[in-house]
C-alpha cells in the first residue's frame, strides 16, 4: 500500500494554518506505523525550500488552454522530515513566496493538479491511493475518473479531506476548457450553481470524504455555504476524523523554541517561567493573567469581534489580565486590533505577523487561549494549548465542540459559550480572570490538560482504515 497526500502546504515546507501541520504530521506518523506515504506539493519559495538540497526527479510538460507549461518534480534529499517530500514547480506560477493570494491562483492551482497527474502516470510504480487535501487538489478525482489523458490512473482510489470547506476553488463554467480532454457529458460533475467548484466536484468524484473533526461534519449538512445538499446526498462516503498533534514539535519538555521547557510535574513552574520572559518583553506585570489569541485575522475566527470584545473585557475587568494578539490576515482587523495597543498601554499588545517561533512561546507562557470562532473545523490551537498547560477559552462549534469540555462539567478544564457576540467573549475572559484566583483549581486543570492523549497515532490509524477499504475494492 503506496500513498500520496497531496495539498498545497506541508510544515515545515510550508505552512499558512493547520493544514500545513496536518500534511506535515499525518504522513509521518503512518510512515512511522509502517504505511509508505509521500507528500507532494507546490514548490513554493520558502526559507525551507533554500536551505534544503533537493534532486530533480521529473522534467515534463503540460498544455492549460494555450499555454505550453514545462515542469519540475523535485526531491528533498535526506529523511529529515520523516517521509519522502516532493515539489513541483511550474515555472512563473508556482515559484512564489507566499502559498495564497496571488490573482492567478485557479490557474496556479490547476495547473499544478494538472502536472500532479502527469508526474503520477510518469511513476513505474504509482501510488496505490492519492490522499488530497482542500479544494487546491479537488479537481483531481474528477481527472483520474474523467480525463482520457489520465485513463491509466483510473485504478488509483482517492480519499479527499476537507480541513475547511469555506474555501471551495470556484471558477467560472468555461474554465473547463482548461482541463485535459473529457467527455462533455460528464461536466456536470464538475459544477455546482453553474459554476466550477473544486470542493463540490471532490465531494462528487472522490472515492472516500473526509472532515478533520465529526462534530464539523454534522455541522456541514446544515451549514456548508451551498453545499448542504451535496452533503446529505453523499452522506454514505463521509467521516469526521479528529485531527492530532504532532508531539515531536508540540511538546513543552522538548521545545527548542520556547524560552524554559517543562514538564507535567512543573508545570505551574514552567508557565510562570515562560510568562516572565514574554511580560517581560512587553512590560506586563506577570502575576496577572495572560490571556492570548493566536490565528489567522479572518472572519471564520471571529477576529473581527476581538478588538471589541478586548476593549470590553478591559472597561469590565480593568487592570485585571493582560492580552497579547498574534496574528494577521484581514487589514481592517490587523488595523482594529493595532489602533487600541496606546488605549491599553502596558497590558494589551499586538503582533501584527506570522511568527511559527513566538506562537510556541505563546502556548507556553499564556495561562488562557481565546478562540471564539465562527466556524472551527477543528482547531488545533487549542490542542496545542491543552499541551501546553494552557486554559482554552472556546465557542462551542466545529471541532472545539469536540475537544474542550467546560470547567462546570465533571473532568472540565475549559471556560466553553456557545452564542457568539462581543459580550460572551468578554464574559469568557471575566470567567478566565476567576479562574485564575483559584491557584489549586489551575494547577489541576494544567496537569489534566497535558496528560490528555491528542496524539495522532488513533487518526492515523482511521485513515488507514480507510486506505485499505478503498485499496481493496478498486
Ligand atoms: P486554521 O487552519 O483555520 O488557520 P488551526 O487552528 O487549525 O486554524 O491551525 C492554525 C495553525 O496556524 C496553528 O499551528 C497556529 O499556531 C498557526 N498560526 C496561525 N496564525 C499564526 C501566526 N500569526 N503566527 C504563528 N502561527 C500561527
Amino acid at each position: 500500500m503506496k500513498i500520496l497526500h497531496i495539498g498545497a502546504e506541508c510544515y515545515p515546507m510550508a505552512k499558512v494554518g493547520g493544514l500545513g501541520d496536518v500534511v506535515g504530521a499525518l504522513p509521518k506518523y503512518q510512515v512511522s506505523m509502517g504505511v509508505p506515504c509521500a507528500v507532494l506539493l507546490p514548490m513554493h519559495r520558502t526559507f525551507f525550500l533554500q536551505q534544503h538540497q533537493w534532486d530533480v526527479v521529473h522534467k515534463g510538460k503540460i498544455c492549460i488552454g494555450n499555454a505550453d507549461l514545462d515542469f519540475t518534480v523535485i526531491k528533498k534529499s535526506g529523511n529529515s522530515v520523516g517521509f519522502d517530500l516532493y515539489c513541483l514547480d511550474i515555472f512563473g506560477l508556482l515559484d512564489r513566496e507566499k502559498v495564497y493570494g496571488y490573482d492567478d491562483d485557479y490557474f496556479r492551482f490547476l495547473a499544478f493538479q494538472v502536472a500532479a497527474l502527469h508526474w503520477i502516470a510518469s511513476l513505474e510504480q504509482p501510488p496505490d491511493l492519492l490522499h488530497l487535501h482542500d479544494h487546491h487538489t479537488g479537481l483531481m478525482p474528477f481527472m483520474i475518473k474523467y480525463c482520457f489523458a489520465f485513463s491509466q490512473l483510473k485504478n488509483i482510489s482517492t480519499l479527499f479531506t476537507i480541513h475547511n470547506a469555506s474555501y471551495q476553488g470556484i471558477m467560472d463554467e468555461e474554465f473547463r476548457n482548461l482541463l485535459p480532454a473529457f467527455d462533455d457529458w460528464k461536466t456536470g460533475m464538475l459544477l455546482w450553481n453553474n459554476q466550477i467548484n473544486s470542493l463540490a466536484c471532490a465531494i462528487k468524484c472522490a472515492d472516500s470524504v473526509t472532515t478533520v473533526s465529526p462534530g464539523y461534519l454534522s455541522e456541514l449538512y446544515n451549514n456548508s455555504f451551498g453545499l448542504e445538499q451535496l452533503f446529505h446526498q453523499e452522506h454514505q462516503k463521509c467521516k469526521g476524523i479528529l485531527n492530532g498533534i504532532d508531539d515531536e514539535v508540540w511538546n513543552p519538555a522538548t521545545d527548542r523554541m520556547i524560552a524554559v521547557k517543562y514538564e507535567q510535574e512543573i508545570v505551574d513552574w514552567g508557565k510562570y517561567a515562560n510568562k516572565m520572559h514574554v511580560c517581560n518583553t512587553f512590560g506586563f506585570d506577570a502575576e496577572l493573567p495572560l490571556i492570548v489569541f493566536i490565528g489567522r485575522l479572518v472572519w471564520e475566527k471571529a477576529a473581527d469581534l476581538l478588538s471589541s470584545a478586548i476593549q470590553d473585557a478591559f472597561r469590565l475587568f480593568p487592570e485585571k489580565f493582560n492580552c497579547i494578539v498574534l496574528g494577521n490576515g484581514d487589514a481592517s482587523i490587523e488595523q482594529d486590533l493595532t489602533l487600541i495597543n496606546r488605549d491599553y498601554h502596558g497590558f494589551y499588545r499586538s503582533q501584527i505577523k506570522y511568527d511559527e517561533a513566538f506562537s510556541h512561546q505563546l502556548y507556553a507562557s499564556a495561562d488562557f487561549l481565546l478562540m471564539p470562532s465562527r466556524t472551527e473545523p477543528c482547531g488545533l490551537n487549542q490542542l496545542y494549548a491543552m499541551r501546553y498547560g494552557t486554559i482554552p477559552i472556546v465557542r462551542s462549534i466545529g471541532g472545539l465542540k469536540d475537544t474542550v469540555v467546560d470547567i462546570s462539567a465533571k473532568n472540565g478544564f475549559g471556560i466553553c459559550f456557545e452564542q457568539l457576540s462581543i459580550q460572551e467573549i468578554a464574559n469568557g475572559v471575566g470567567r478566565a480572570i476567576e479562574l485564575y484566583g483559584n491557584n489549586k483549581q489551575v494547577t489541576q486543570i494544567r496537569k489534566h490538560m497535558m496528560n490528555i492523549n491528542h496524539s495522532w497515532q488513533k487518526s492515523a490509524n482511521e485513515y488507514i482504515d480507510i486506505y485499505r477499504s478503498l485499496i481493496s475494492s478498486s
